[in-house]
């Protein structure tokens, strides 16, 4: 096998970025792990509560100046770390493939999803325009304007390690705030490497920081005054318990993205053969590890034939998925990002089994690894069949490669289905008949909805939305909302006698 390219040489520290300076954190230093190679890749600070108040301390000095600093002068360094970007398209997308483990295409693709936000929010001068209205009364004009407010976190995930904090922060620095990002300290080097192009792009000192870490560091964030609102994309716990009563408590604005556990619907009147590859990439595709993954898979009507069918040409794509190291291009799923997840997932597909669900593919041993790779974090596709509404497989979130199927009679009780599960991120569903897929949107509960699109992700330019369990908030991130969530509206009224 050729030797794959890898980004990453030697062993690497991520480093803070902090007022334009890299500084090594004086926290615990601990390894990043490629979950493909089982070696340790680099190195990552575990930063301290000094180190996240000397980010904000930085971030608030500059935002005196950045916000006086005109629109379309501020956009220009997002139009210089947009062609940064593209630039370095293939680089950054190896390091997200070399640090996470998701293949190389899915890589790319989050890189262009991640650089659309950048795009979007190059149209500042447009989007942050406030409204007027001449003679509200006889001679009085009242118009509103929308002014930044200062310095905000951004919190990212392990599973989308390049793109989700730029669904933010493009947007805040855009309309004249700052910025601190805290990425998820598994995978430091993809926002180590958007941060180092920031750098490049000319950003000064203080716009656009960075700090690496954990708890304490987001601790840290809560509690700061400086620090005017948080965006946070993780789990469901973290966003319920810490993130939205934390931002409540010190009274910041709050964008929480939680888990998920999607519920895909498939009419016996779908396009099979279009259906199916749109299945694949939903549930096996990121090893299942996405917010728009789907999880449970339900099979409206009472004709088993089309059932048996259906579920058996689903088992043979998802048997025949190659699994093995992402950077190899024939590869099409990667491993889970480590091994406390992949037993995660192993306990629960324990779990549906003892409730009931019977095994149609057992992925819980990787069949075949290209490449030879150890099987640690590997799993391949599983495909539990019997699955029932009140299962905790149905109603927990697993995030990994697993489809459980559910047949119902009706669409009526699909949609109750998707109505009952505690998260309500990106429900889908497969048919060629309108009034059905009408009726599913109009009644399914659900922040993002598919209607024969198997991963709901909002383009740049929408928010992305997300509801109950899978959200706590008003606006989200992405396009207008973001703008609206990193500004103030400031009211004027003026009359000249
Ligand atoms: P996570 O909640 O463990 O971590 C998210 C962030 O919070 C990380 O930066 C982490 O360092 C920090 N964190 C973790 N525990 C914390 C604690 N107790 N106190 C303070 N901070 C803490 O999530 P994860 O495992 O990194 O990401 C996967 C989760 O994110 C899944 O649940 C997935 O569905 C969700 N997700 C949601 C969306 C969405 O748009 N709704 C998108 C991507 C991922």
């Amino acid at each position: 096998m050729a030797l794959l390219e890898e980004p990453i040489k030697g062993v690497p520290v991520a480093k803070n970025y902090i007022d334009g300076e890299w500084v090594e954190s004086k926290g615990e230093i601990i390894d990043v792990v490629n979950p493909v190679t089982c070696e340790t890749i680099g190195k990552v600070g575990i930063s301290t509560k000094e180190e996240i108040d000397s980010a904000v301390q930085a971030a608030q000095t500059a935002f005196h100046d950045w916000r006086r600093t005109p629109p379309v002068t501020r956009c220009r360094y997002l139009f210089r770390l947009r062609e940064l970007l593209e630039e370095n398209f293939e680089e950054v997308s190896r390091v997200q493939t070399q640090e996470h483990g998701k293949c190389i295409d899915e890589s790319r693709g989050e890189t262009r999803r991640g650089i659309e936000n950048v795009e979007v929010a190059c149209g500042i001068p447009t989007l942050m325009m406030g409204d007027c209205l001449e003679d509200i009364a006889s001679g009085i004009d009242e118009y509103l304007i929308r002014q930044p407010l200062g310095v905000f976190g951004v919190i990212g995930p392990f599973n989308f390690p390049f793109m989700i904090p730029l669904w933010s922060a493009p947007y805040a620095v855009a309309t004249g705030n700052t910025v601190v990002i805290k990425p998820s300290s598994e995978v430091p080097f993809s926002q180590t490497k958007i941060t180092e192009l920031a750098e490049e792009a000319g950003f000064p000192p203080g716009v656009w920081n960075m700090v690496h870490g954990g708890r304490t560091v987001v601790g840290g964030m809560l509690e700061h005054p400086d620090i005017q609102g948080i965006t946070f994309v993780g789990s469901t716990p973290v966003m319920q318990d810490v993130i939205y009563p934390g931002c409540g408590e010190t009274g910041k604005r709050c964008i929480a993205q939680g888990g998920a556990a999607n519920i895909i619907v498939i009419m016996p009147d779908c396009n099979v053969e279009a259906t199916i590859p749109g299945l694949m990439t939903s549930f096996f595709g990121n090893a299942g590890q996405r917010c728009l993954a789907g999880q449970t898979l339900v099979i409206v009507g009472d004709d088993d034939s089309f059932y048996n069918d259906f579920v058996e040409k689903v088992t043979d794509r998802a048997r025949n998925i190659r699994i093995g190291y992402g950077l190899d291009e024939s590869v099409q799923m990667g491993p889970v990002r480590d091994v406390q997840k992949k037993e995660s997932i192993l306990n629960y597909i324990e779990i549906g089994l003892k409730e009931g669900a019977t095994l149609k593919l057992d992925g819980r041993k990787a069949k075949e690894i290209l490449g030879g790779y150890p099987e640690t974090c590997f799993l391949g596709a599983t495909i539990m069949e019997n699955v029932s509404r009140e299962m905790r497989i149905v109603r927990e979130e697993i995030f990994g490669p697993t489809m459980g199927i559910i047949r119902t009679k009706t669409l009526d009780e699909a949609i109750e289905i998707c109505n009952e599960s505690p998260y309500h991120n990106g429900h889908a569903i497969f048919t060629s008949n309108g009034k059905a897929a009408r009726q599913f949107q109009y009644d399914c509960i659900s922040g993002n909805i598919g209607i024969n699109i198997g991963i709901v992700a909002p383009m740049a330019f929408f928010p992305f939305s997300g509801m109950a369990g899978s959200f706590l908030g008003v606006l989200h991130t992405q396009g207008k909302e973001a703008v609206r969530f990193f500004t103030e509206s400031k009211v004027c009224i003026h009359r000249w006698l």
